[in-house]
């Protein structure tokens, strides 16, 4: 569905992505692992077209989407949750996702509407609450469900349980694996939650400095030593 080839991505002189390789197919959940500052966030950014990859092709469905504007990237059907869930603080949940809804196709919006309700009942509760002064955990199911209002078929995901509680992050997971199961939709996220993400995931990615070191299973990232010594041990 996603093909990621020999992508290179600078900030300036900086060289963030320094040839990546990645592939998604459909119906699959992908998890993105690696260090602070090793370019996971640049990766799905670059994937939206801001910024541009420098060198390389990345491909969706089969054509080529490497230079395309973020806006026609998205409205082709992908759709990112950033990190820091980015929600228009000053404007209420329901306006938060109307914005989500602007790509869309016309006549969709109460559907998509009811769909991100049925998945996350507190934001239907807080519908004209201003989005800003929501807790942490409603501000994460906000910037998923606004992702969701465009009708993507591939969510990128940019570290959707940081800084959330513990039981806040099993309810984000439970909801990211009901959207793949339910919807069939293909979801490549990124997280620092190593442990609850490859478990969820069929397969995952370490990125170290620009680079992807290793792919595998879920099970097979979370069994191998390597990603246990560097990403799982102390945590759990
Ligand atoms: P984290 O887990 O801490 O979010 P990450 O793996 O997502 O890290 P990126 O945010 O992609 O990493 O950053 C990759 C590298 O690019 C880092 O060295 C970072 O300092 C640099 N970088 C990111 N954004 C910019 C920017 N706007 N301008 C300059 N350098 C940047």
């Amino acid at each position: 569905m996603l093909k990621v080839s020999g992508v290179h991505t600078y900030y300036g002189a900086i060289e963030a992505l320094k040839g990546v390789d990645v592939d998604i197919n459909e119906g699959e959940i992908v998890t993105l692992i690696g260090a602070n500052g090793a370019g996971k966030s640049t990766l799905l950014m670059t994937i939206c077209g801001t910024p541009q990859a420098r060198q390389g092709r990345i491909t969706f469905e089969g054509e080529e989407i490497t230079k395309l504007p973020t806006y026609e990237i998205v409205r082709r059907g992908i759709a990112q949750s950033p990190e820091g869930r980015r929600i228009f603080p000053r404007m209420s949940v329901l306006e938060n996702l109307q914005m989500g809804s602007i790509t869309a196709q016309p006549g969709s919006f109460e559907r998509e509407l009811e769909r991100v309700f049925h998945l996350f009942p507190r934001l239907k509760e807080r519908m004209h609450q201003r989005a800003g002064t929501m807790s942490g955990g409603e501000q994460q199911m906000l910037a998923i469900g606004r992702a969701l209002m465009s009708q993507p078929r591939l969510l990128l995901l940019d570290e959707p349980s940081l800084g959330l509680a513990p039981l806040v992050v099993k309810q984000i997971f439970q909801v990211i694996k009901e959207i793949n199961r339910e919807q069939k939709m293909t979801v490549f996220m990124v997280e620092q939650n190593a442990f609850h993400a490859l478990k969820l995931a069929h397969r995952g990615y370490v990125m170290v400095t620009g680079r992807i070191t290793m792919s595998g299973t879920g099970a097979q990232l979370l069994a191998d030593p390597e990603v246990r010594a560097a990403y799982l041990e102390g945590g759990h």
